[in-house]
């Protein structure tokens, strides 16, 4: 099964364009969608997920329609917004039974095994008895995966799911999230470049409503070696080299800034060449300050 999404395009209200002609094919396994804040991610990801309209476009999941076949989409979809809320009053197990009610399992003793298989699959077995108000944010995401995995949908969407997780969580939270990839499309949306490196078998880099970046982020990163350099400068030096070269990132190690700087013919005197990252493929697209890739 695939989705399509083709020429999407949406204005909010307020006049600001939010999705400017996404077009995009999205495969079975882990898909990550890269952008930073603004970037339009949960615009688009809210579409897919039937919860609003666009303007112009269409979407295809398989042989759905899924701007128009609302109904049919939801029955194999599962979404994980940005905020997940949780009845805090209420333990995973109880949540999760009457979760699987309202998706139509009438069978008590299916979905007693399917509440179990869940709770297992999320580690969350030992934490079942727990009012959710008592979870950590890390246990919270993982139960919003068991709810979204309830209808064992053929579509997941998980909207800036580590935000705010530590490092363990955050782990925890991407395995599981690379199981399931196995065999059904998981749309992973996040500003966490980390995130879709470590996952993602294909991705897409969006800014201002606009693809930048289609692909595997392998060949992403192919793209840009051999083309970035980093130095070390005193801080006064900065804004010198913001304007002589294509800076495409700055950070500070022990108070020193050190630059990494996009040139596609040869060392810029000073400058050491430097494995290419993502991160570097992310900013140089983001800062957008020469096309570095072209898109496909
Ligand atoms: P992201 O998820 O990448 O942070 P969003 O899709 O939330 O991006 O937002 C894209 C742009 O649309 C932003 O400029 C945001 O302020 C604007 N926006 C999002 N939702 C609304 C809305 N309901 N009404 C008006 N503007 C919105």
């Amino acid at each position: 099964m695939q989705l399509i999404i083709d020429n999407l395009t949406k204005t909010y209200a307020n006049g600001v364009q939010a999705l400017k002609g996404v077009t995009l094919t999205i495969n079975q396994g882990m898909f990550g969608l890269l952008g930073p804040n603004g970037a339009g991610k949960s615009s688009l990801m809210r579409t897919i997920a039937t919860l609003q309209e666009a303007d112009t476009g269409t979407i295809t999941l398989g042989d759905l329609n899924v701007l128009t076949q609302k109904e049919e989409v939801r029955k194999i979809l599962g979404y994980l917004p940005q905020e997940f809320g949780v009845y805090p009053k209420v333990d995973a197990v109880t949540l999760l039974d009457h979760l699987a009610v309202l998706k139509g399992i009438r069978n008590k003793k299916e979905r007693k095994e399917l509440v179990e298989a869940l709770l297992h699959k999320t580690n969350l077995w030992k934490a079942k008895n727990k009012n959710l108000g008592g979870y950590s944010g890390g246990m919270k995401q993982r139960f919003g995966i068991a709810q979204a995995l309830i209808a064992n949908p053929k579509l997941i969407i998980v909207d800036e799911p580590t935000a705010g997780l530590d490092p363990a969580e955050r782990n925890r939270f991407l395995n599981l999230l690379s199981e399931i990839g196995e065999n059904t499309i998981v749309i992973l949306s996040t500003h966490i470049v980390e995130d879709v490196k470590e996952l993602c078998t294909d991705m897409a880099i969006i800014n201002n409503g606009e693809v930048l970046y289609k692909g595997n982020p392998l060949d992403a990163i192919a793209s840009v070696s051999g083309k970035v350099w980093k130095r070390r400068i005193e801080k006064n030096q900065l804004e010198e080299f913001r304007n002589q070269y294509t800076v495409i990132s700055e950070r500070l190690i022990a108070g020193r800034p050190e630059i990494t700087v996009y040139n596609e013919d040869s060392a810029p005197e000073g400058f050491q060449k430097t494995e290419a990252d993502l991160e570097d493929v992310y900013f140089s697209l983001i800062f957008g300050k020469q096309n570095v890739l072209a898109t496909n």
